[in-house]
């Protein structure tokens, strides 16, 4: 079933686990992530980024929803752009959209979140929102601590906007960490107890299993993942191309020789095997696991 980021997010909430948002973008890493949430009973957020293939992107999991029925996910957009992008993905039928407009001076990032929230609502669309800034990982050193949320200034923030969930930036950072990460994890601790509303966290990826497991038990709920994913499903992937020589045979058509064993088909299976385990160990670290 298909349902609002908002519910599934309030549930995580109330029994304290969090819930991984894997980013999709093709019909491969959408069967992974139903089959990942289907074989441990958990929810599942869908995250996809971008205006182009919105459409397809919903028929695809609008699929899997009539595939896996008692399968709780939600389709949310990822870092919303223009204003275009998020209204074609409610048009398109997404249950939720992310606006980032995190970059923007507070003020204006309050009236253009607003806009959205109120087109959002009147549909059933829940929204998420981001105060303070998630930086890449190649300038984490330099950015990290000029984007940390200020707590008194979400409060204002969700109360002014009316939104459903808001990424903080505590420490993370979206891709591969230049450095090690360090979390803000009193900073958490802050917001949980002044915030009402669930907490997400960007940048799940590179940050280490112990700082994860620990700021879900402090008050994350939803968690974005994708490099450790895709590293994983990378990491799978060569080990599969990886040429055996015993299985090499002379192409008498090509005139060439090539691995016998080794076919596109394949090779795209192979990537997404390794991106549903780890999709997996995260929804068991995050204790999702059995809470659908
Ligand atoms: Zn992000």
């Amino acid at each position: 079933m298909l349902v609002s980021m908002a519910e599934i997010l309030k549930d995580a909430k109330k029994r304290n686990y969090g819930v991984a948002a894997p980013n999709i973008f093709n019909k491969e890493t959408i069967e992974a992530a139903y089959e990942a949430a289907d074989e441990l009973k958990s929810p599942v957020i869908l995250d996809f980024a971008g205006l182009k293939d919105q459409e397809i992107i919903t028929e695809i999991s609008k699929y899997y929803e009539r595939k896996y029925p008692h399968v709780v996910a939600a389709l949310n957009l990822d870092h919303g752009g223009s204003y275009e992008e998020i209204v074609a993905a409610i048009r398109a039928g997404f249950t939720s959209v992310m606006i980032d407009r995190s970059k923007l001076p507070y003020k204006q990032n309050v009236e253009e979140v607003k806009e959205i929230v109120k087109i959002a609502h009147h549909v059933g669309v829940s929204v998420e929102a981001e105060l303070g800034h998630v930086g890449m990982g190649y300038e984490y050193e330099s950015t990290r601590d000029s984007g940390l949320t200020k707590p008194e200034e979400a409060i204002n923030y969700i109360e002014k906007t009316g939104v459903d969930c808001l990424a903080v930036a505590v420490g993370t950072s979206h891709g591969t960490y230049s450095g090690e990460p360090h979390l803000e994890f009193e900073l958490l601790e802050k917001l949980n107890s002044m915030i009402d509303i669930p907490l997400v966290l960007h940048g799940g990826s590179g940050t280490g299993d112990e700082n994860l497991k620990k700021a879900v038990k402090i008050g994350i709920q939803k968690v974005n993942l994708f490099t450790d994913l895709s590293n994983a499903g990378l990491g799978v992937l060569k080990d599969y191309l990886m040429i055996d020589r015993t299985k090499m045979e002379h192409d008498r058509e090509l005139g060439e020789f090539g691995n016998k064993n080794a076919n596109l088909i394949e090779t795209f299976l192979k990537g997404t095997e390794g991106y549903k385990q780890a999709l997996k160990h995260y929804m068991t670290l995050f204790e999702s696991n059995g809470k659908c």
